[in-house]
């Protein structure tokens, strides 16, 4: 089996009038060339912002740029047709889509009701602030843009565990509430099941069943691979298990599902990944946090600990590396994005080593340029591709084989080598990267290379390296840089591909 690479084909500023479904199927070829296996494509469904934000305020689930709701009959992204066809061309070209999926809440009901609501402190959500109270809220979905097709269930104040009036965060009283919030496995906040809007409540088995249905009708109507799974710490860890369990049982078959625990907290993870007992990859945040650390650290970052307190070091099998993400881009809410002279070393470190699989964020392919409001002033972000990208995912996908050797002996010029299998001839390489000055390294690519002369694939070093009879050889890489060294017959081979 090949290596899998998976692509976030898309950042949160991407603008609404280019079509990104239509990019996405004019690409698709592309991405099959640089050998990518899943598209990661952002919520398809109607956001309460009509086609202004990319769908993580979901309004309607059931509307994929078809009905004329918030605004609008597309999506940010496009229309459903359109939706379909990139789903089809990039399956034409043997590369799976990943749906976004954001069960967690809902903004911008249709209707008001009254409902018993209670504030609860911003700080600890387990305490309440003053009494319960009978008053007006805006809970009720009934899509009157949709007229009940594909689905007639009305979303009300049973379907909702909390609530935002003005700011502050209410508790919703309800037969499956009783005055608690769901179970869920990060405790930051008292309980932090309330992340936004109005906040589902999985312990009503409606709403189980409503969301069951609607991933049933999703794959028949999409015919997309899998699914990332947006906010899994905000929601009851055994929902997702009853829902995936739903799905493979349904349809007979597997699927790939990522889920997003965004937590710098390797223990959460590792928990997360035991109660649903190997269903999902998660995300591994402690890499990117690592990453961004190194990043900003310069030379004074120590590399031997660029694993320290990651999943990918205990659990790679379960494990999605990536480097950055639409939340960590400039201007987003976490925005920890990792500085642009390491992106090339963090690259290499999630493309070419054997454990993880490493899902690679958009502009990091394709750049990006964007604005928008901080603190009260317009502020214009440019993101380069990452110099390389290509070359190393092609190393990923052609020479990516054979046992990992490490070598993490120095603060500042750290490598590891793949030694090939004898299936793909010009397979295995040796990886150098660092943070200091120039560096230089003896490691072993092994003796089925011995004799063989090897080339920095990403042309920063002009070394041609003789490997010894015993598979060793001395390798180099320049300062704050990365170089990966091949078999130089690879050269010519990877540019015709
Ligand atoms: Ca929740």
């Amino acid at each position: 089996m090949g290596n899998l690479t998976i692509i976030q084909f898309f950042h949160w500023y991407y603008p609404s009038e280019n079509n990104l479904w239509l990019h996405a199927a004019e690409q698709a070829a592309h991405l099959k060339e640089m050998g990518f296996n899943f598209a990661w494509l952002p919520p398809a469904y109607k956001s309460a912002k009509g086609d202004t934000e990319p769908g993580y305020a979901v309004y309607d689930l059931y509307d994929l740029g078809e009905f004329y709701q918030k605004g609008s009959i597309r999506t940010k992204h496009g229309t459903r047709e359109e939706y379909l066809r990139a789903i089809g061309a990039l399956r034409d070209n043997g590369i799976g889509v990943l749906a976004d999926v954001i069960f967690n809440h809902r903004f911008h009901g249709d209707g008001k009701e009254i409902a018993t609501i209670q504030k609860v402190s911003t700080e600890n959500r387990t305490e309440f602030e003053g009494e319960p109270m009978s008053t007006d809220v805006s809970t009720v979905y009934n899509f009157p843009g949709r007229n009940k097709k594909y689905s007639n269930y009305t979303w009300d104040h049973h379907s909702f565990s909390g609530t935002s009036v003005n700011g502050e965060i209410f508790m919703i009283h309800n037969e499956y509430t009783n005055g608690t919030w769901g179970k869920v496995i990060s405790n930051q906040f008292g309980n932090f099941d309330y992340l936004m809007g109005d906040d589902v409540e999985f312990r009503n088995p409606f709403v189980r069943e409503e969301l069951k249905q609607w991933g049933k009708w999703y794959i028949e109507n999409t015919g997309v691979a899998g699914f990332r799974l947006d906010a899994l710490k905000h929601m009851p860890t055994d929902y997702y298990a009853e829902w995936i369990d739903f799905l493979k049982d349904t349809f007979r078959r597997d699927f790939f599902f990522i889920g997003e625990c965004w937590r710098n907290d390797r223990q959460m993870l590792m928990e997360y990944l035991d109660q649903t007992a190997g269903r999902i990859q998660l995300f591994d945040v402690p890499l990117h946090a690592n990453f961004f650390e190194a990043s900003q650290k310069g030379r004074d970052y120590d590399l031997r600990s660029i694993f320290n307190n990651t999943l990918v070091q205990v659990r790679p099998e379960r494990t999605i590396t990536f480097v950055d993400n639409h939340d960590t881009q400039p201007l987003q809410a976490l925005e920890s994005f990792v500085e642009a002279w390491f992106k090339p070393l963090a690259t290499a470190v999630i493309l070419l080593r054997e454990q993880g699989i490493p899902c690679v964020f958009y502009p990091a392919v394709y750049g990006a340029a964007y604005s928008d409001e901080a603190n009260g002033q317009t502020r214009n972000i440019k993101i380069e591709p990452v110099p390389g990208i290509e070359r190393m995912l092609h190393a990923r996908r052609d020479l990516a084989f054979g046992y990992q050797h490490d070598y993490f002996d120095h603060p500042n010029v750290v490598g590891w080598t793949r030694g090939g299998k004898d299936e793909m001839a010009l397979s295995g390489f040796a990886v150098l990267i660092s943070n200091g000055d120039d560096g230089y390294k003896t490691m072993s690519v092994g003796r089925r290379n011995a004799t063989k002369v090897f080339v920095d694939l990403l042309g920063h070093r002009p070394e041609k390296v003789t490997i010894d009879q015993d598979g060793g050889a001395e390798f180099f890489v320049s300062a704050g840089s990365v170089s990966v060294w091949v078999d130089e017959k690879y050269l010519s081979v990877e540019n015709n591909k």
